[in-house]
């Protein structure tokens, strides 16, 4: 089965989701009424991942809709700021050297804490219709060194788009590295594993330009034997894999999960690279926002416990005026933080004090 068909097989309905686990009436009630607003869609292989089918299990957590995410009365939908940055029709160009382009609005699992929730299985107002114009734009900024193809997930697109962005790409001087966001990695391994045409692209490919694969493992339980073969795959046909984990509560807010995830994912070749603060957005943020000074806390203590490969992420915040680094919280909330990136170009680099209440979430 082509893994266009496979993921015809995900599980979109409160109907097709009694069939894996038994739910009363209210429960159903209301599973119904979050997936209005928000829809649902896992794919098999991720279901297979829940050990326990409650909101205990941390797999649980991130793939099956909580009644939660229909408060509406906190958060923001942009809380990066993407729209003041959106160049052309589904091209974001926020720093100087990096162009973002939405080419989808399709995932193969929609993520309960997805930060693009508003665009996610919703809305193509955002995406990027015409690849032309965006490649125009691009080869017309000379200081853009880098495109990041995400979405949605870059994975999602068919093989001739992404070997289109790869040939065009290839082809302008300026362009030194292309990043594909996908988390098929971790949700629906299928894609890479069950497709040689997209494992030749990427070999073909990947000596001509740079091309790095962005992934975002949250857990340990997502190492599997099929998301490693992936990850393997991908880096044996040349691509560098990075991962970027968000801290999530009820999730991955214990220092020996982050620890494990770390070390596991060192050992499987996707560099971790980020470790992300948890963005405000509306129905994302009460469910699985941790405050700043503890998920520090939590960081910090899995990170004595890391070996120096596996602890060379950085504690981010991707904030609508940059990345900034969380670089140091106090006991007593006294933060040090730096501009990695910043929509300013004078601001890369600086660094700021803040203080944190106990229960901030971010820097407001
Ligand atoms: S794969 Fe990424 S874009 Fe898609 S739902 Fe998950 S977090 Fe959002």
């Amino acid at each position: 089965m082509s893994w266009k068909n496979e993921l015809k097989n995900n599980i979109t309905t409160v109907e097709e989701l009694e069939k894996s686990f038994a739910m009363t009436e209210e429960q159903k009630k209301n599973l119904e009424q979050v997936i209005n607003t928000w829809p649902m869609s896992i794919s098999r292989y991720y279901l297979s991942l829940i050990q326990k089918y409650d909101s205990s299990d941390p797999i649980f957590r991130m793939c099956i809709p909580d009644e939660v995410e229909t408060d509406s009365t906190s958060g923001m939908l942009d809380t990066s700021g993407e729209k003041e940055s959106t160049r052309e029709e589904g091209l974001q160009h926020k720093y100087e050297r990096t162009a973002l382009v939405l080419s989808t609005q399709s995932c193969a699992m929609y993520c309960r804490h997805c930060f693009r929730k508003r665009l996610v299985g919703l809305s193509d107002a955002e995406i990027a219709a015409n690849d032309r114009k965006l490649f125009q734009y691009i080869g017309e900024h000379p200081e853009i060194t880098n495109v990041l193809i995400s979405g949605g997930d870059a994975f999602l697109n068919s093989n001739e788009r992404i070997e289109n962005y790869l040939r065009v790409f290839t082809k302008m001087p300026n362009v030194k590295l292309v990043r594909f966001g996908t988390r098929t990695p971790v949700t629906f391994p299928q894609r890479i594993n069950e497709d040689p045409e997209l494992q030749s692209l990427i070999k073909e490919y990947s000596p001509k330009v740079g091309v790095h694969i962005v992934t975002q493992f949250n857990h340990p339980m997502e190492i599997t034997e099929e998301s490693v073969k992936a990850v393997r795959s991908l880096t044996q046909n040349g691509a560098v894999v990075s991962n970027q984990t968000v801290l999530l509560r009820n999730v991955n807010d214990k220092p020996e999960t982050i620890e494990e995830l770390m070390r596991g994912l060192t050992s499987v070749g996707a560099v971790p690279y980020y470790v992300f603060q948890c963005r405000p957005v509306t129905g994302v943020k009460q469910q699985f926002q941790v405050p700043i000074r503890e998920s520090y806390r939590i960081i910090e203590e899995a990170k004595k416990h890391l070996d120096g490969l596996s602890k060379r992420f950085r504690y981010i915040m991707s904030h609508k005026t940059g990345k900034i680094e969380i670089f140091h919280v106090a006991e007593n909330g006294d933060a040090i933080l730096k501009y990695h990136q910043a929509r300013d170009p004078q601001d890369i680099g600086r660094v700021f004090t803040h203080h944190f209440n106990e229960e901030d979430c971010w820097l407001d």
